[in-house]
Parts: structure tokens; sequence; C-alpha cells
């Protein structure tokens, strides 16, 4: 497996980082994951342009995209699959133990993951931690997730793939690697991006060829819901047949069917060239 690291590509075996890099000792770094469908990166310049929002965000340099598209396309070549995931990651790089940044740039790593198409319809937790809405890496995608590696675990105990967080006012957010959708009434809602959530690509698609809208839901919610479905780059567009002991009607549901057509037929448009 070769992964990209200092400008270039290197065996993943060999390559290294320092272990003092701010992504390592503080959780200080960014990153994007990105589907490719037989070497073709999906939504790669959505990605790049939240990439941009995360730097600016944690107040990292601008990420050279120029580099990172060339680094993606780099490890595509180097490492074929029918069905992959890039991960870009970019941290604050070699830095002194504390809080404080170094004088060394950010460090940029990107490779490749196999990964598996995801089954139609899953099962999901509730758990009680909340998202913080006004946090200052809130609508961030950091590598900060600790927080979801927890709530993840939860949820494998018990037999779900994923978490869904309320915020601190009690409505519902997101998932820990997903954004979350409910119909009601034959309307399809997902909660808007000042919720806390990230905002997420397949989400933003989602809501773009459906006509889904963004709404303040309580997280009661889901008792309620006819259907839930989750969105994510390794997901799509995935409907839940449970939520903790309730089980919507027919997962997938009508509605969810066919935001899963749509996504389908449209998505096989927005794969780089
Ligand atoms: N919310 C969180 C916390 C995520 O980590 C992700 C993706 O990793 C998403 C939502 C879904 O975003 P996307 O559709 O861009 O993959």
């Amino acid at each position: 497996m070769k992964i990209w690291l200092d400008g270039g590509l290197q065996d993943i075996e060999s390559a290294r980082v320092s272990v003092l890099d701010h992504g390592l000792t503080v959780g200080d770094g960014i990153f994007e994951t990105v589907k490719a469908v037989d070497g073709r990166p999906f939504a790669l310049t959505r990605h790049l342009d939240r990439l941009t929002r995360s730097a600016r965000g944690l107040g990292l340099p601008d990420p050279d995209l120029d580099e990172v598209r060339r680094a993606c396309a780099a490890v595509l070549r180097a490492n074929p699959a029918p069905l992959g995931r890039l991960r870009i990651t970019y941290t604050g790089g070699h830095g002194p133990l504390g809080s404080d940044r170094g004088e060394h740039g950010p460090t940029l790593v990107v490779a490749l993951g196999e990964t598996a198409r995801r089954p139609d319809s899953t099962a999901v937790i509730t758990v009680p931690w909340t998202r913080n809405e006004r946090g200052a890496l809130t609508g961030l995608k950091t590598t900060s997730y600790a927080e979801n590696v927890v709530a993840l675990a939860r949820a494998r105990e018990r037999g779900a793939s994923e978490a869904l967080f309320g915020n601190t006012v009690g409505q519902l957010c997101e998932g820990t690697g997903s954004n979350v959708f409910v119909v009601l009434d034959g309307e399809i809602h997902t909660p808007p991006v000042a919720s806390g959530c990230l905002a997420g690509i397949t989400r933003a698609l989602a809501v773009e060829w459906t006509g889904a809208r963004e709404s303040d839901l309580p997280l009661d919610v889901l008792d309620r819901a006819d259907e839930v479905f989750l969105t994510s780059t390794l997901r799509d567009v995935q409907a839940v047949h449970r939520v903790d002991d309730r089980e919507p009607a027919g997962a997938p549901g009508p509605v969810t069917a066919k935001a899963m057509r749509i996504f389908e037929e449209r998505s096989a448009d927005d794969l780089d060239p």
C-alpha cells in the first residue's frame, strides 16, 4: 500500500510522521473521506472546499489543493480498487508538547482504504451525550473524533451501526459519521447545520436532489417518524430499520427508496474524470 506523505508516494510500512505531530498529541487536525469508484473520486471538489473551510476554522494554513489533488490521483493510481475510500489528513504538524503550534508546517497524508458496499438498511441507537451546536469546532471536520469513537462502540454493543446525537437544546443533530433524515407525512426533513451537525456532502446532494427541507426537529421525532434514513460518503443513502427498540415501518419505506434511487442515478454524474 502506497500513501502520500512529504510530497510524494511512500510505502505505508516505512512512512513516518513525528511522534510530536500535533495531530497525534492534541488532535489538532482535519480530514476528509472521499469515496473512489474504479479509481475515480466522488465529489472531490466539494470535499476540497470543506477541507479548506475546516483548515480556516482551525487556523491552519490553507491546504495546497493542487498538491492534494495530485496526491489523491497518485494514491488511486498506485492502489487500484473497485471501491475505495481516500483519507486526506492534514494536521498542525510537528510541534512542542502542549497546545501551542510549532514552527514546522502542517502534515499532509493521503491514504486509501478499501471499503465494502453498505447494506440497504441498518439499525441505529440514540446516545445520551450531546453535540454542542456552538463550540469552536462545530461544523469542522476535525480529527478530534474520540467522542464519536465512544458512541460508535456503544452502538456496536447494541447491534447497531450508528449512534445519533441530539444537541444541547434537545434537537436531533447527526450521527457519529453520518447525517440523519426523517420522513413526516410524506415530506423529508433533515436538521439544519445550525443544529451543530457537519455540513455533509451527501446530505447537501440529497437535499438538492430530493427537495428535503432543513427543519429544527426535536430528538423525539425519531419516535414518530414514518421513515428514517442516513447519508454519508460511505453509506450514500441508507434506510434505518431500527432506532433503539423502535422499528419504523418497512425500511426502506417508499420515500427513502425513492431517495436511494435518485441518489444512485444522479451521483454517477459527480465522479471526477
Ligand atoms: N457527520 C459527521 C460527524 C461525519 O463525520 C460525516 C462523515 O464522515 C458526516 C456527517 C457525513 O458527511 P459526508 O456526507 O460528507 O460524508
